[in-house]
């Protein structure tokens, strides 16, 4: 155990996915140790990230608008809508239009995600 705000730090960071209890006093002694400038652009993404970002109302997608930029892409077929995983497995799409479906997306991370899937205006795709 650490003084107050030192162990807040440490607590806060261990509450990461992915990031244990060694991890997270690793970070927090990097940050402890780091630039000003450095920690200051850290909490500066931090925030801007939660105040700008949102999911994409279609298909929960990280969207800076209420659509995220490939279901608001009018160059992509609406009628064809390729489910991935997770929103970061949307970087793979690519991949699948050079086999030929350029398709739509939805991350379906959930099952309320994919309950959404099955609503309008996903429906009347086949
Ligand atoms: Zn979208």
């Amino acid at each position: 155990m650490y003084e107050g705000v030192v162990q807040d730090l440490i607590d806060e960071l261990g509450r990461l996915p992915g990031i244990g209890p060694k991890s997270a006093q690793r970070i927090a002694f990097h940050l402890l140790r780091a630039d000003p400038e450095e920690v200051a652009r850290l909490t500066t993404v931090l925030t801007e990230v939660k105040a700008t970002i949102r999911f994409c109302a279609r298909c929960g997608n990280v969207a800076q608008a209420e659509l995220c930029r490939i279901c608001s892409d009018p160059r992509r077929d609406q009628s064809k809508i390729c489910v991935v995983e997770a929103p970061k497995d949307e970087r793979k799409i690519p991949q699948i239009a050079i086999h030929g479906a350029r398709a739509r997306h939805a991350a379906a991370p959930d099952r309320s995600q994919t309950a959404m899937l099955e609503q309008p205006p996903f429906e009347h795709l086949g």
